[in-house]
């Protein structure tokens, strides 16, 4: 079995990113991705539009051209498939990492189909795989989902939308727009700051005129077949119910990375350490790269400001060489 320079174990926007830098570099590579290409992004709800500019979400100096400035999640999917083809890339698909072992000379990676070695690896796994869960009474009922897709299914529904950050906003609106009758619980006293400027007014009026009902202050405390029980400023209620969209966050998969042996924060962050220079973590030539660098903090690092660590990480392994 040869020997690889780098593996890179997520194929995301960044994971890919790593990998042309890697093949700019001359460096041998592949990317191992247990999902599809661009396996959180495919996920990300159907109609879903980027908070970023196109140019933002740009690697490899190709132009990534939208129709209009913020790119829809079809176009971004568009967009990382050619580029995997213009570069063409050498990713494995459909390929889970489930052991990292680092020897004298080279880490042993073992994946669900193969086993491979390299001299370097990056992990580049994001946050999407698993979600915040909120831990009460029936949080286990197929009628709740960590995750949206599309609105349609939810016509005619009674709708509970749990948060309200931009996936939760978006839910809220695009469900009531196909007829779903849409409830927000919300434990915090607003609306949260960071939705999309162009988004707020919308979800303000909506609540506001009462189309869409609002508990702030607010959380679920049980979910049942037809009902969920909401714990309010006013005392408990109990309203009806056919969906839970429990649109709670997502974080990094910590046992994967606490199986590799890179040493997390000791707060509630849990941020994975590593050289905000080189990216390298506490176990030497070993990176990450991406949004799972911030840990629990998933609003720290997104394609716009991680597709840097790319460079940053490959610039240190060509360094490192010498
Ligand atoms: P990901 O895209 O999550 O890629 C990680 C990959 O690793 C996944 O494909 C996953 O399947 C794979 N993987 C995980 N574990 C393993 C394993 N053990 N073995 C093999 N493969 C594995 N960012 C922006 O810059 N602009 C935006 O407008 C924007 N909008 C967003 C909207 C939504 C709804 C969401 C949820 C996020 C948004 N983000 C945005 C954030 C951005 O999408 C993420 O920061 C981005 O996906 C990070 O890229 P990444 O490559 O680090 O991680």
């Amino acid at each position: 079995m040869d020997i690889l320079d780098i593996a890179v174990v997520g194929g995301g926007p960044i994971g890919l990113a790593c990998a042309i830098e890697a093949k700019k570099a001359q460096l041998s590579y592949l990317v191992l991705e247990k999902g599809c290409l661009v396996n959180s992004l495919f996920n990300y709800p159907q109609h879903m539009t980027f908070f970023s500019t196109s140019e933002k979400l740009e690697i490899g100096d190709i132009p990534f051209v939208s129709v209009n400035p913020k790119p829809k999640r079809l176009e971004a999917l568009e967009y990382y498939r050619r580029i995997q083809q213009q570069f063409q890339l050498n990713v494995k698909l459909f390929e889970q990492v489930v052991a990292v072992k680092k020897t004298d000379y080279y880490f042993s990676i073992q994946t669900t189909k193969s086993a491979y070695k390299a001299k370097s690896v990056i992990i580049a796994t994001g946050f999407y795989d698993k979600p915040n869960l909120m831990n009460i009474p029936g949080e286990e009922l197929p009628k709740v989902k960590h995750y949206y897709n599309d609105p349609h299914y939810y016509a005619n529904q009674h709708v509970v939308v749990i948060g309200s950050s931009n996936s939760s906003v978006d839910a809220a609106l695009e469900t009531y727009r196909k007829g779903a009758h849409v409830t927000m619980v919300v434990r915090k006293n607003e609306i949260s700051s960071r939705v999309k400027y162009w988004v707020r007014p919308d979800i303000d009026n909506r609540i506001s005129e009462g189309s869409i009902r609002a508990y702030f202050n607010s959380c679920l405390t049980a979910i049942e077949e037809a009902s969920v029980h909401i714990d309010t400023p006013e005392g408990p209620i109990t309203i009806p119910n056919d969906f839970v969209l429990a649109l709670t966050g997502y974080k990094p998969d910590f046992d994967f990375l606490r199986k590799i042996n890179i040493e997390l924060s000791k707060d509630e962050l849990l941020i994975p350490q590593h050289n905000p220079t080189t990216m390298e973590t506490n176990i030497p030539n070993l990176y990450l790269a991406g949004v799972v660098c911030g840990g629990m903090n998933t609003h720290l690092w997104f394609i716009e400001n991680s597709r840097i660590h790319a460079r940053q990480i490959v610039k240190h392994i060509q360094e490192h060489r010498k």
